[in-house]
């Protein structure tokens, strides 16, 4: 049966940014009513699964340095408004303990899962009000105000927060939804695309490659640009790479590879400021260059380079001129190949495009078009590397949209 409600304020998607959202809206006016509409039958689905299951959840290094979106002043503004300070002093009193490891941010329970059941009953407790396993359908206008219907019922409300996500992981809800929204509305949505996802290069590397992780520099080039780079563990897999310095490259160069542009992927294998001619001096002996290079590639590698610098397993340092010698550590310093393609949204931790944040006003996040209505989180065009980023970029917009939408500063 169909129900027809009136709420102050109606939030759509109860994931990292409506949660917050909820919270800071009955922070700021606790006698608003606060509805939450979400598709699943538990929150924060999503929220459960960040960090490995540990939920890593702001960084030591906040700024826009660490995101791609092509509105870096509007997103100026937004973190300026929710500082790492700001993030851990809104978790601590809220019960959250943190704890923090290599600039990174987590709850002390190590526990995505508790973190999401921490906001979930602080928002609760403040009287939000959860309607599960609905899902908002379409938004329309009347007399200046909108309703909302959903799969089971039509709501109104004077002030609406759109927090819906992405689409990365789509088996957390997160289909894309808030863009159709906003595309009605007649609002421009930046082409969503995989973000924090490997990369695919068929062909580049021996199938030996696949499950080995070594350190190592990925340079994403484009025509004679390095693009992004990034240092860390790589991860070979088949016909594709990933490990976090990966992910942190990928926004850029899957944009790149839509566009149809040529993407090269070039991998400094060799550790920093690597002197190979001390190198070689330093061992002792005349031993095979197969051996010679143990200490620095995983064994399952070295047959592939070997072969690519026209060096036969048995040679030994000896049997090779300086210039082959020179050859190989080239190689292995600039190993590069093209980029294939890109795992899907299925493999992505985030997405990249979305809304503009200059459609939005970065002190509240209320639509400029649209006054009443809020976009918070992955909905919009912005997208953070590795490390706490995008739930930090998540919890500010949804903290502003929540204060604001319920009258609060
Ligand atoms: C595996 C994985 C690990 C990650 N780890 C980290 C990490 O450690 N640190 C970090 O900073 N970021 C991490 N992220 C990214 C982070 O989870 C997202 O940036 C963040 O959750 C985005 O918040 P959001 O509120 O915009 O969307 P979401 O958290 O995706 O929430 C959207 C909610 O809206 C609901 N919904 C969708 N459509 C509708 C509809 N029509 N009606 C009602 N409800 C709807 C969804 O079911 C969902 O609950 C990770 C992502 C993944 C996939």
């Amino acid at each position: 049966m169909k129900r027809e409600d009136n709420y102050d304020i109606i939030i759509i998607g109860a994931g990292a940014s409506g949660l917050v959202a909820a919270i800071g809206a009955k922070e700021a006016s606790p006698k608003k009513s606060v509805l939450v509409l979400e598709k699943n039958q538990i929150p924060g689905k999503k929220l459960s699964r960040t960090g490995n299951g540990r939920c890593n959840f702001t960084n030591r290094a906040i700024s826009v340095d660490h995101y791609n979106s092509p509105d870096k002043e509007s997103l100026e503004q937004i973190l300026s408004s929710f500082t790492l300070e700001d993030s851990l002093s809104f978790f601590s009193k809220k019960g959250i303990v943190p704890y923090e490891r290599n600039g990174c941010f987590y709850p002390y329970s190590g526990e995505a899962k508790s973190f999401r059941d921490i906001l979930l009953l602080r928002a609760k407790e403040r009287g939000v009000i959860f309607s599960v396993e609905e899902s908002g359908v379409s938004l329309e206008r009347e007399d200046g105000y909108f309703r909302i219907k959903t799969d089971k019922n039509i709501f109104f409300a004077k002030k609406y927060i759109l927090s819906t996500g992405g689409l990365a992981a789509p088996d957390t809800g997160a289909m894309g939804d808030g863009y159709k929204l906003l595309s009605s509305l007649g609002l421009d949505v930046n082409k969503p695309l995989p973000a924090l996802s490997p990369l695919k290069c068929e062909g580049a590397f021996s199938e030996d490659f696949a499950g080995i992780r070594v350190y190592g520099r990925i340079n994403i080039a484009h025509k004679s640009d390095v693009i992004a780079s990034d240092f860390g563990e790589l991860q070979f897999n088949k016909g594709s790479i990933s490990g976090i310095p990966v992910l942190n490259v990928s926004s850029s160069a899957i944009r790149l590879f839509d566009e149809n542009e040529r993407v090269r992927i070039c991998l400094d294998l060799l550790p920093k400021s690597f002197d190979y001619s001390a190198f070689i001096r330093n061992l002792m002996g005349d031993i095979k260059v197969k051996d010679a290079l143990l200490s620095i590639l995983n064994y399952k590698m070295i047959p592939f380079f070997l072969k690519k610098a026209g060096i036969s397993l048995s040679d030994r340092l000896s049997d090779i001129s300086s210039k082959k010698l020179k050859l190989l550590f080239d190689i292995l310093s600039s190993f590069s190949f093209d980029m294939t393609g890109y795992a899907g949204f299925e493999k992505a931790q985030t997405s990249s495009g979305g809304l503009s944040l200059s459609e939005v006003d970065p002190h509240t996040m209320e639509l400029r078009k649209f006054p009443g209505l809020f976009v918070t989180g992955e909905l919009l065009d912005c997208d953070g590397i590795c490390g706490g980023y995008n739930l930090h970029f998540a919890f500010a917009t949804g903290l502003l949209a929540g204060k604001a939408s319920a009258g609060g500063k």
